[in-house]
C-alpha cells in the first residue's frame, strides 16, 4: 500500500489479534467523511498492512494499552512519517 497521509478527522484504531499478540492498525473515519464506507457492526475491518479483522469469534479486539514492541510493522510502515506518531498515541501496560 503507497504511503499516504491520513485523511483528516481520521482515527487510529489498535486492532490486537488475541492469538499472537501482535497489534495492527486500523482507519476509523466519521461516517459523513466522504472516504467512509458505510459502517456495519459485523462486517471485517481491513487493517494497514491487508489482514482482514472479524469483531466476533473473540480473535480480534480492540486495544488502548499494549507495549510498542507489540505495533506491527508492516501496518507502521504505511503511515507517513508525519502520522507515524500517532502509532505511538496509546497507554503502556503498567509493569
Ligand atoms: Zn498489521
Amino acid at each position: 500500500m503507497p504511503r499516504r497521509p491520513l485523511p483528516e478527522q481520521a482515527e487510529l484504531r489498535f486492532i490486537e489479534a488475541t492469538r499472537t499478540g501482535k497489534v495492527h492498525l486500523a482507519i476509523h473515519l466519521p461516517a459523513h467523511h466522504p472516504e467512509a464506507t458505510p459502517v456495519m457492526s459485523l462486517a471485517p475491518v481491513v487493517t494497514r498492512c491487508g489482514k482482514f479483522t472479524f469483531p466476533v469469534g473473540g480473535r480480534h479486539q480492540t486495544v488502548g494499552r499494549f507495549t510498542d514492541a507489540q505495533l506491527c510493522g508492516a501496518c507502521y510502515r504505511t503511515l507517513t512519517e508525519a502520522d507515524q506518531p500517532r502509532a505511538f498515541e496509546h497507554d503502556q501496560p503498567t509493569a
